[in-house]
């Protein structure tokens, strides 16, 4: 048992991975152009922002350790979406990437503890954001996803979007832990996952 060190204001967190669960799954998307929102994505992260909880984004960017794209051009995707997501009245309390593989090019190529399913961003989302982590779940297109939430005792549910549907079959094939909930979407995971929790006592947001 870990002592959790959090602040009377933490607040749960929905992780969301973001290629295949968010936006469409382009193989290592590097331009603003090809960025599209997966129906009812937009919907799904307002939803669990007005429950009170915080919306994060986790993603594995090896495309940068594998000099597909730079950073910079990370950010500016991250930029757009995030425009995309408020013009559709979601917003985002926090977006984390992880730009390294052991396989890539220097200074990136390094097995990193927020490559997922390690947990770093977790954990780093959990001291900036302040977040009540035992309290969170994560959501994602890939076992990796929810593995990633495994490693810190919480609910990971697997979205059939992405990768999803070849994920489900390899979790079976390999008779790999199950998912906490299999979900055709994020939209209909958001809507199972406040079902479960309808009593989370959660204080709306001051306004401001
Ligand atoms: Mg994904
Ligand atoms: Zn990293």
């Amino acid at each position: 048992m870990t002592e959790q060190k959090t602040s009377p204001e933490a607040r749960p967190a929905v992780f969301v991975d973001r290629d295949g669960t968010v936006c469409r799954e382009v193989n290592y998307l590097r331009r603003v152009e090809d960025l599209q929102l997966i129906p009812g994505a937009a919907d799904a992260l307002r939803l669990v922002r007005e429950a009170g909880y915080r919306v994060v984004i986790i993603s594995n960017q090896s495309g940068v350790a594998r000099g597909y794209l730079t950073e910079e051009m990370v950010h500016r995707i991250h930029g757009a979406l995030i425009g995309m997501l408020t013009a559709r009245g979601a917003g985002v309390d926090g977006v984390y990437f992880c730009p390294h593989h052991v396989e890539g090019n220097p200074p990136y190529n390094m097995d990193c503890p927020c490559r997922k399913p390690n947990p770093g961003m977790l954990h780093k989302a959990e001291k900036e954001l302040g977040i009540d982590l035992a309290r969170s779940v994560v959501i994602g297109d890939k076992y990796s996803d929810v593995e990633t939430a495994h490693r810190v005792g919480i609910p990971g549910i697997l979205v059939l979007t992405g990768y999803g549907t070849k994920e489900r079959e390899r979790i079976l094939r390999e008779g790999l832990p199950s998912p906490d909930h299999i979900a055709p979407d994020l939209l209909a995971a958001v809507r199972w996952w406040l079902k479960q929790h309808p009593g989370t006592q959660l204080t709306p947001e001051l306004p401001g």
